[in-house]
């Protein structure tokens, strides 16, 4: 029997999601790998939290992505399981952030690999809204129905989330009877994957990155998934020599062995701008 082209050639991989994220890993590991990515079926990953916050989310990121990704697999009974975990920051003013990450669980192997990525949204987070009006050009603005809206309403501090509206005139109409029956009310985007084009376009690369990674082999092990592991900071200032926190090098390594590659930058010098002694 010939050798498989790489370890999950012809391998099932349970994608935690219902949001259908396993459509977005589908091509790239079908092309780099030969390995078929399905959804779990009767997942609630809204267990572990909602963007719209009516559960709060309790884990690390990377702690929600691999309890997600190992009750996919528990569900589905495979080995190999993918999850990811996006989240939404406003530190860029009107500009939101987006940290994905995706990680991949290979049971069989004990291997867990995480990829991730940051990208500024295009779309803004939410606002307060004092009529039907406000709510119907926030959503026009966003890219409405593509990128898909929550009206969230509150009053006597309960909250609600109102999702799955497709349609402008049912978004206007659910926002005109919230305010008259004197709710507070947000309007904000709607980050599930399948309600947010950007998001989606942002965990498919990151499922490329992950399969290109998966069809790369430990050079000491065989192991796959070697790849970026970490980051050393520490680049010499160019006027004095210290060390500053910029990147001087990238690490890759090995999910199950110890062995790892250093990869100087281009830079061979930092900017003394970024120097604590020169510029403290
Ligand atoms: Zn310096
Ligand atoms: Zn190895």
């Amino acid at each position: 029997m010939t050798r498989p082209r790489t370890a999950y050639t012809g391998r099932a991989i349970t994608f935690a999601t219902m949001h259908g994220k396993e459509l977005l890993a589908h091509d790239a590991f079908q092309n780099a790998l030969g390995a078929t990515v399905t959804a779990a079926t009767g997942l609630d990953t809204d267990q572990f939290g909602t963007f719209a916050g009516e559960i709060p989310r309790t884990l690390s990121p990377r702690e929600a992505a691999r309890t997600k990704a190992q009750l996919g697999m528990q569900l589905a009974g495979t080995a190999l399981g993918l999850a990811s975990e996006g989240t939404f920051t406003s530190e860029f003013g009107p500009l939101m952030k987006n940290i994905e990450l995706l990680i991949f669980i290979d049971d069989t192997l004990g291997l867990e690999i995480v990829e991730g990525s940051i990208t500024i949204s295009p779309v803004p987070g939410g606002r307060h809204i004092a009529s039907p009006h406000e709510a119907l050009t926030f959503a026009l603005a966003i890219g409405f129905p593509g990128q898909g809206v929550i009206l969230q309403s509150t009053r006597n501090d309960r909250t609600t989330a109102h999702k799955n509206i497709t349609q402008l005139e049912v978004l206007g109409d659910t926002a005109e009877a919230l305010l008259r029956q004197r709710h507070s009310l947000v309007i904000l985007p709607d980050y599930r994957a399948h309600k947010a084009p950007s998001r989606a376009a942002a965990i498919r690369s990151l499922c490329e990155k992950m399969a290109q990674r998966l069809a790369t082999e430990c050079p000491r092990c065989r192991a796959p998934g070697f790849g970026h592991t970490n980051v050393e900071l520490g680049l010499p200032c160019s006027l004095c020599g210290t060390a500053t926190r910029a990147i001087a090098a990238d690490i890759n390594g090995c999910g199950r062995c110890a062995h790892h590659t250093r990869t100087p930058r281009n830079h061979t010098h930092a900017d003394p701008g970024g120097c604590d002694h020169c510029n403290p």
